[in-house]
């Protein structure tokens, strides 16, 4: 049992960490690079620890420096939170060997999970739906890998086992451009991922991306929170993302919930986690499993009424969960945009100093952030600065909350996407839901 939690993290997620530490009456730790040691997340820890300079090689990223911090602070559990190594079995084992505990998984189920085609067989063999295809890399033999895309049926994706972050994915449409694609994919997987096994399946045209949270303990139970629509995104990262996903029949997500609940008990997860499911026609399609808090996690907290984040502490203490699947209800629709210190028309990073912030309130509007005036956005990390979040009793009552409170949003002294996201809460195609993973790639297209 521990009363101290290092969070080796930074930014908005650093904080709500800390928040959920503070709720549960536990001490924080927050170690920090240079670059953020005059963030006021830092200063609210119960103490702070800088680890290295701003390039996160050698601070966020720096397990050496993390585990010397824990060891001075006195911390007896590492919360990972997301990105950087909360995806790293390597580092999950560490922690675990020097005695502490790693806030997530186990070393083996993100062994498991962060490799594709193996996440993709445990997921098969536990009843979940997958895009159809073979769960196992392709052959080296040229004859096989054309036999194995034309029982799948043009077009077709080549992915890599190890890929990750939108990176090492190549559309195929036609049989001319299968070995190339193939030949090219695994070169890159292998440099980039140090892993050159890829696989292919079927390459869906048009579909939305649906997720499914989960949350289990070390005693073998595991419930899921309800479904996320993430369709909103450009160049695979989400822009705003949405909770319950709207217009889909609640047996079938209902059916599908059970069964990730299920393949959670089967593998022996622990910890919260995200199923993320293609959606097309009425059926929903397994593509990966991300073993640790998500960003939009939020929406799901305010439609299920549960602290997330809180809950993940509370099993890694080895509490058993203090709810099983019948208690847990969806109430209303909550959406979230992502703020981005971003220049809104090219989406070139804007780092730099903020001269005045005034965030939105009232009755169904949350703002998780740790910026503020006079906070200076650093240039060597993601750009995120804010998660506006609303809640309403429906989703038209969602999304005027929202406009609402973007229009209340003003932010001075560098760029954001604001006025992006007002727009995007105009466009008829958002506004009626269910748009694809595509959609806001066409209206900025269509925009210019
Ligand atoms: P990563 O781990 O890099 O995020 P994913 O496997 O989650 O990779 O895929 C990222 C995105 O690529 C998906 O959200 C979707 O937009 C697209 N994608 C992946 N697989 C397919 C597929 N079989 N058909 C259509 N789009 C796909």
């Amino acid at each position: 049992m521990f009363d101290t939690v290092l969070i080796a993290n930074r930014g908005e997620i650093a904080l709500r960490i800390q928040r959920a530490c503070r709720g549960l009456g536990l001490k924080t730790v927050v170690v920090h690079s240079d670059a953020d040691r005059d963030a006021a997340y830092v200063a609210q820890a119960d103490q702070a620890l800088c680890i290295g300079p701003a390039a996160p090689g050698q601070s966020y990223l720096n397990q050496s420096a993390i585990l010397f911090a824990a060891e001075v602070s006195g911390a007896q559990a590492i919360h990972p939170g997301y990105g950087f190594l909360s995806e790293n079995a390597g580092f999950a084992e560490r922690v675990e060997r020097a005695g502490l505990t790693f806030i997530g998984p186990s070393a083996a189920c993100i062994r498991t999970m962060g490799d594709k085609v193996a996440a993709k067989n445990a997921m098969r063999r536990a009843g979940v739906p997958c895009v159809p295809g073979p769960d196992e890399g392709l052959p080296e033999d040229p004859a096989q890998v054309l036999a194995l895309a034309r029982d799948i049926g043009y077009p077709v994706i080549v992915k890599a086992a190890g890929g990750g972050g939108g990176r090492g994915m190549r559309v195929v449409h036609e049989e001319a451009g299968l070995l190339d694609a193939m030949a090219l994919t695994r070169e890159e997987a292998r440099r980039a991922f140090g892993n050159p096994e890829v696989y292919i399946e079927k390459f869906l045209l048009h579909p939305r991306h649906v997720e499914i949270q989960v949350l289990a303990d070390g005693h073998g139970n595991a419930v899921w929170l309800g479904s996320r629509d993430c369709s909103l995104q450009r160049r695979h990262q989400k822009v705003i993302e949405e909770a319950p996903a709207p217009g889909i029949d609640d047996a079938l997500v209902a059916e599908v919930g059970e069964r990730c609940a299920a393949a959670c008990r089967q593998i022996g997860y622990c910890g919260v986690g995200t199923f993320e499911f293609l959606y097309e026609r009425g059926a929903f399609f397994f593509i990966e499993m991300n073993t640790r808090l998500q960003v939009e996690h939020p929406v799901t907290e305010m439609t299920a009424g549960i602290d997330i984040v809180q809950q993940q502490i509370r099993v890694a203490r080895g509490e058993r969960l203090a709810f099983v699947q019948a208690d847990i209800r969806c109430h209303g629709h909550a959406i979230e945009c992502r703020i981005n210190a971003e220049d809104p028309a090219t989406f070139a990073p804007s780092p730099g100093r903020i001269t005045a912030w005034q965030v939105p309130g009232g009755f169904g509007v949350r703002v998780d952030s740790h910026a503020n005036a006079g906070y200076r956005v650093p240039p060597y990390y993601d750009s995120m600065i804010a998660k506006l979040i609303v809640h309403g009793s429906t989703r038209d009552d969602a999304l005027d909350r929202m406009r609402l409170a973007l229009a209340e949003m003003r932010v001075e002294g560098i760029s954001t996407n604001v006025s992006l996201h007002r727009e995007v809460l105009c466009d008829e195609g958002f506004s009626s839901g269910g748009v694809d993973i595509h959609h806001l790639e066409r209206w900025l297209q269509q925009r210019r």
